[in-house]
């Protein structure tokens, strides 16, 4: 299947790594609708994209909103029946989250909500429309301090970064993955969790060593995958992450 046949859902992809996913795929020639939870802020992705002559289309989709959640299903049945590719790269951070000890409680519940519960809401309402693509791709972004390996070796230098709601957020975005993955075993579906690397964006004060554009490389790659796409694995610009 040529890559124009191809339709992809991009969450949070407004701005930081998500756009730079969307425009990638846009200049793949996949047609890219880009979520995002304020309209305003979608379409104004949308017509960057456009005004470098790439096909895009926008609509709202907030992880915590169920209803926003049926909507983009029903536009995206009506207008495609199918979904080929989602990226599940809508994710948040928290000011007042922190080492286990410290961290505001709340703070973790609203991170789990939006990097988990939201994550798993939007793919299983997505599910029935990817199941009518013929090869789906789910990309589930994630990150090296997800990893319970990781976080448990004092020799990384993800060791000192105890967030335990975000990193919590992501241990179990890498366990949605790796179910469903099994789940989906019979099926040409192949589901990733990939980390793009520590990249300059709003999320991390734009401290990092990657462009958004570089960070989009890894998830963009592995939503791109052909039929021997391997299916439940965890993997970083460097290679294979330890879970
Ligand atoms: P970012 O620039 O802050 O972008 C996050 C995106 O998620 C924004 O579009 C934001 O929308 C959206 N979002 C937040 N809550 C949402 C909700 N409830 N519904 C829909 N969209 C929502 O962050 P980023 O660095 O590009 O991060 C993208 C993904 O990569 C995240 O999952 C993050 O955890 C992961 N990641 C990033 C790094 C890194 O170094 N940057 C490393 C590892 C993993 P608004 O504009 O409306 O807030």
């Amino acid at each position: 299947m040529a890559d124009t046949d191809r339709i992809a859902l991009v969450t949070g992809a407004n701005k930081g790594i998500g756009l730079e996913i969307a425009r990638q795929f846009a200049q793949s020639g996949v047609l890219v609708i880009i979520g995002a939870r304020d309209p305003v802020r979608a379409e104004a992705a949308r017509d960057d994209l456009t005004a470098q002559g790439l096909k895009a289309q926008s609509l709202r989709l907030d992880l915590t909103d169920q209803a926003t959640i049926a909507t983009a299903v029903e536009t995206i049945h009506a207008g495609y029946g199918r979904l080929d590719i989602l990226v599940n790269n809508a994710g948040i951070v928290d000011a007042a989250d922190g080492p286990p000890s410290t961290s505001s409680a709340e703070a973790a519940r609203r991170i789990m909500d939006t990097n988990f519960v939201g994550t798993l809401a939007v793919t299983q309402a997505m599910l029935p429309l990817l199941r009518q693509a013929p090869a789906a791709r789910i990309v589930n972004l994630s990150s090296s301090l997800g990893s319970l390996s990781v976080n448990g070796d004092s020799t990384s230098p993800y060791y000192s970064a105890r967030l335990i709601g975000y990193n919590a957020s992501k241990a179990a975005v890498n366990m949605l993955t790796v179910q469903l993955a099994q789940e989906l075993g019979d099926t040409p579906i192949v589901v990733n969790s990939v980390s793009p690397g520590f990249v300059k964006t709003d999320l991390t004060g734009h401290a990092g060593f990657m462009t958004p554009e570089e960070g989009a490389k890894m998830p963009v790659r592995y939503a791109l995958l052909g039929e021997d796409a391997v299916s439940g694995r965890f993997v970083e610009p460097n290679g294979e992450t330890p879970w």
